[in-house]
């Protein structure tokens, strides 16, 4: 039963992978697949001198059904963590049906051809995973998963009903490259690059990318602009709070990544779109990601800390109230723990989490769920003992913006 599969060898995987070396009785066998098996072997060779836990290692291109249901049957896992990148989903949950294993991720799908990303292709799956009796968990990472968990948190214990939901996203470190992203460039570039869209009047409001600038002063980090933008829980939490009138989510960029961003657009570098060079087609953003910092090396020169969180404002009794619950994340210290930066670890935390409920039967329903559809309350618990606590605090008033 506690016997999973890994499928990516990246950032947040090494995160995952090392949180569950720490749990043997809860993951007493890990096997971890990916692409380039040189990454699943560095991840093996660490966790085994770090907590003397092998790990079983394989190669796997999970674009490839037909091989990932080989790999799922010769180790018949009780589920499949998905840290490879959105584009595997569907192929991923199709190799699950197939071998009847539970499924969970971190991203929803993404098609490789154009720039989009929503759940419906992911939610289309649910019939299909309850006939089966499978259950499979969505978005179990940071952002989307745990500021699903912080809204759904906020309903059960604070608030009759949400008014507003603010999600804000702040990485307040700084790597000492003049440009890098925190995780998967190709991923990252794609949604920053994305137009702003957030929910209010009943009905989604679009905008350009990264115009719609507030400058909002964290905690233990201080004032930081942060830009509108879209971001995938939206589209859950909408829809499973209907309550909510006004939705958005706001991230923060540092003047020099958005310059870098404006130049690498202007001449063309983040298309997805294949140009041919010298007889070979390629993808502009797919040789930008290999010529840029890959995001696993940044762990041991990365300083400061990140504070992701909610801002909500709902009734209570009749009365506004507004609450914010946030956690902050040092790099520093997730390097030293387990030798990542701070958005691999937020990520890898929780993906570790949900895995850890599902086994244990604590959050388990054959279909496919966003985790705000579960008790938020084991959760909670769990953050706060793996490393990512969490506060809330009263706000005096709603966000003036
Ligand atoms: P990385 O690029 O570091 O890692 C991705 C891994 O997946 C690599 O090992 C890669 O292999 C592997 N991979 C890619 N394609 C395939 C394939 N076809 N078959 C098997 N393996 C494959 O990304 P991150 O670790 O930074 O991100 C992992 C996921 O987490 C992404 O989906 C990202 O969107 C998501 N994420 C979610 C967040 C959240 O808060 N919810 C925040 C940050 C990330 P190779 O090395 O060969 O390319």
């Amino acid at each position: 039963m506690s016997n999973v599969l890994v499928i990516g060898a990246g950032g947040v995987s090494s995160v995952t992978v090392h949180k569950m070396a720490m749990l043997p009785n809860v993951f007493k066998n890990i096997t971890l697949a990916s692409r380039t098996l040189k990454k699943c072997q560095d991840i093996q060779t660490k966790v085994k001198e770090k907590y003397n836990i092998n790990i079983n290692i394989a190669k796997l291109d999970a674009d490839n059904i037909n091989e990932t249901v080989k790999l799922i049957n010769k180790i018949s896992p009780f589920l499949i963590i998905n840290l490879a990148l959105p584009y595997q989903d569907l192929n991923i949950m199709e190799a699950c049906l197939i071998t009847n294993t539970h499924y969970l991720d971190t991203a929803n799908y993404e098609p490789k051809d154009e720039a989009k990303f929503e759940y419906s292709w992911q939610w289309d799956y649910s019939k299909k995973f309850q006939e089966k009796g499978l259950m499979a968990l969505l978005g179990s990472g940071f952002d989307p998963g745990v500021t699903n968990v912080y809204t759904a948190h906020t309903k059960k214990h604070f608030l009759n009903s949400i008014h507003s939901l603010d999600i804000l996203d702040c990485n307040a470190g700084d790597h000492g490259h003049p440009f890098a992203t925190n995780f998967n460039p190709e991923i990252n570039i794609r949604e920053v690059t994305s137009e702003s869209k957030h929910w209010e009047n009943n009905n989604w409001q679009v905008g350009p990318a990264l115009t719609n600038k507030v400058s909002f002063d964290f905690p233990e980090i201080g004032p930081k602009n942060m830009y509108l933008m879209y971001h995938e829980e939206l589209e859950s939490l909408v829809k499973n709070f209907p309550e909510i009138k006004k939705a958005r989510f706001w991230m923060t960029f540092g003047d020099s990544y958005l310059k870098h961003i404006e130049v690498l657009q202007n001449i063309g570098m983040t298309s997805i779109k294949p140009i041919n060079y010298n007889g070979m087609d390629i993808v502009p953003l797919q040789f930008l990601k290999q010529v840029l910092p890959d995001p696993g090396s940044l762990g041991n020169r990365t300083k400061g800390k990140t504070c992701i969180g909610t801002i909500i404002t709902g009734q209570k009794n009749g009365k506004e109230e507004t609450h914010y619950t946030y956690n902050i994340c040092d790099h520093e210290q997730c390097y030293e723990e387990v030798g990542s930066q701070a958005i691999s670890y937020t990520t890898g935390v929780p993906a570790m989490i949900g895995a850890m409920l599902m086994i244990q039967k604590i959050w388990y329903k054959p279909g496919v769920w966003n985790v705000e559809q579960f008790d938020p309350d084991p959760f909670m618990d769990l953050l706060n003992k793996h490393g990512l606590p969490s506060q809330t605090i009263q706000l005096d008033k709603k966000l003036s913006f």
